[in-house]
């Protein structure tokens, strides 16, 4: 179908996915497929994909489901897979080496491997699937993660790809991430979903390495850049769920000339995947946000002229 030089591109240039979803509607026009890219340079503590931050596969164990069958322990290079004296089986992470053996033998299904290496053909055949649907709906691809930046080469590529088959393509980015990065990534999306988590400097600090002024500059530059740019605003309890916030979105909005604007109300849905990973989950007390909060939040900007939804 493509000439060769193509075909050899999409073969070989290859990124860490963890997932690939099909039909969202919170995530670009229409119908998308979002593919989701390992590795972000942020960690924020209501994050619903926790499986997404570390860069690299890793192995999560759901102790729910486990019966202490015992197979996991056999097939263990690292002696990671420990059965204790009362049956229970359970995973030492730090020894592992995230070769995937456990899962594959798991027959309860209590064992899975996050992140895989694909190539760009690889992804690019599972997003076609969806094509009609694509065409149906104004829909495409959505390049998530994690931080899809921290791929920027493969994320660029699977941009291409999608084009080469007449398929848009949407880039998701918390845009904490240095500038050239972002840019190769994000040059020929069609569409940007730019997070902003929060207006405040100083709770910015605590969810990652980089500046708040950093996301700034890079939302300012993909603005002067053309770029179509809708705003992804999680509403965090006892975090952002404040007037001042909403107020300080709008004023972002406006000064870097965007109108769409998502709010996206913390839920619970990751909570079980914290310790599945080994990792304690922070935010077990917080309550998730109430529709009407959010509709009252919504209906604020709305007023202010601009386009608000509500999901994600
Ligand atoms: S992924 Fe490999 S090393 Fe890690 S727990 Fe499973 S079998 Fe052991
Ligand atoms: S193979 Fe699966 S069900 Fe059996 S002990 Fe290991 S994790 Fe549990
Ligand atoms: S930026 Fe997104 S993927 Fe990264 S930690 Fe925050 S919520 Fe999770």
């Amino acid at each position: 179908m493509f000439n060769h030089r193509f075909d050899e591109i999409e073969k070989q240039t290859k990124g860490i996915v963890f997932n690939i979803e099909h039909f969202h509607v919170h995530d670009g026009e229409g119908i998308r497929t979002n593919v989701f890219l390992k590795g972000c340079s942020l960690h924020c503590p209501w994050c619903c994909n926790p499986e997404s931050i570390h860069p690299v596969p890793q192995i999560a164990q759901y102790q729910k489901l486990c019966t202490g069958c015992g197979k996991c322990v056999e097939v263990c290079p690292e002696h990671c897979c420990i059965q204790k004296e009362d049956g229970n089986v359970i995973t030492d992470f730090s020894q592992c080496c995230a070769c995937g053996k456990c899962a594959s033998v798991c027959p309860a299904g209590a064992r899975e491997l996050f992140g895989k290496r694909m190539s760009v053909s690889e992804v690019i055949a599972e997003v076609e699937k969806d094509s009609v649907y694509f065409i149906n709906s104004d829909g495409g691809l959505t390049l998530s993660g994690g931080e899809a930046c921290l791929q920027p080469e493969f994320a660029r590529e699977l941009i291409r790809a999608a084009h080469r088959r007449y398929i848009p393509a949407a880039l998701e980015t918390a845009g904490a991430v240095e500038w050239e990065r972002l840019w190769q990534a994000a040059k020929e999306a069609d569409e940007i979903l730019m997070d902003l988590k929060t207006t405040d400097s100083l709770q910015f600090e605590k969810i990652g390495r980089f500046s708040l002024d950093t996301v700034m500059e890079n939302m300012c530059k993909l603005a002067e850049a053309g770029k179509n740019i809708t705003l992804r605003c999680p509403i965090i309890p006892n975090f952002n769920d404040n007037e001042g916030h909403i107020q300080k979105v709008a004023e972002t909005a406006r000064r870097v000339g965007v109108n769409r604007i998502d709010f996206l109300p913390f839920h619970q849905l990751g909570k079980h995947k914290y310790a599945a990973i080994g990792k304690n989950y922070q935010m077990t007390d917080y309550p998730e946000m109430k529709d009407t909060i959010m509709e009252k939040m919504a209906e604020c900007l709305r007023k202010e002229g601009f386009h608000v939804s509500i999901g994600g």
